[in-house]
């Protein structure tokens, strides 16, 4: 069981939020189906719509979100926190240069800033394919040492041999740019709910680094 609360909408960097517990920043284009899974994920209903609203733009929305963690130790499940960045979506055709450059800024300042950043997944539309955007990005947040995820959205669209050529494709496109110790692309559905099981593994994983960071600070020096 999740619960996902709003926490803040920044829309530039002086407006982050302080940094709480380790985030995961998802983006992508818009239309990419980025609510329907983050709804999957966390059911963040009502919220959803918020990020909607036509003719504004956007900043990142940040959500705090309570987890009960599959382990059961001595004294039962226990409970995990995250904070979630829903990046404002990109690529909209008829953004100008000055938007465009301003959501650079955006997305790279907060990237390249945040201490509490433990993922950056990167949704791409399965039947629009890659695009040079998503690969320089991803490879970006590599020379920055940010660990980042590809997730492919919709997958519910796609053959048996139409998701083989995908498979093949994001292997060849995030093979340079992934560098060692990267995961392979994911293929999921926020509609079905495919593939949502292992996009939130991702994101645990992801977040266990953060754990014993903070246990050793708690624990403190010897
Ligand atoms: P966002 O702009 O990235 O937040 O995208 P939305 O979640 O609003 O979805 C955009 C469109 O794609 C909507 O018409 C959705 O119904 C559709 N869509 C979203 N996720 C899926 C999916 O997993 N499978 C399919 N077939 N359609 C989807």
């Amino acid at each position: 069981m999740t619960r996902a609360e709003f926490l803040a909408e920044a829309r530039d960097l002086g407006a982050l939020p302080a940094p709480g517990p380790p985030e995961i920043a998802i983006a992508g284009r818009s239309n990419v189906g980025k609510s329907t899974l983050l709804n999957r994920l966390v059911g963040r209903h009502g919220l959803a719509r918020t990020s909607k609203t036509p003719g504004r733009t956007r900043g990142i929305i940040f959500f705090d979100v309570d987890f009960a963690t599959g382990a059961v130790a001595a004294g039962g499940r226990q409970p995990g926190r995250l904070r979630l960045a829903d990046l404002p979506g990109y690529g909209y055709a008829e953004v100008g240069r000055a938007e465009r450059r301003s959501w650079q800024a955006l997305i790279e300042g907060y990237a390249k800033a945040r201490p509490t950043l433990a993922l950056f997944v990167v949704l791409i539309d399965a039947r629009r394919g890659i695009e040079d955007e998503e690969r320089q990005l991803y490879e970006w947040l590599g020379t920055i040492g940010v660990p980042a995820q590809i997730a492919f959205t919709k997958i519910d669209k796609l053959s048996a041999s139409e998701r083989g050529q995908l498979r093949v494709a994001a292997r060849a496109a995030f093979k340079t740019a992934g560098g060692a110790g990267r995961a392979a692309p994911l293929l999921v559905s926020g509609q079905t709910g495919e593939g949502a099981g292992e996009l939130w593994a991702a994101m645990r994983a992801a977040l266990v680094p953060f754990a014993t960071a903070e246990v050793a600070a708690a624990e403190g020096p010897e």
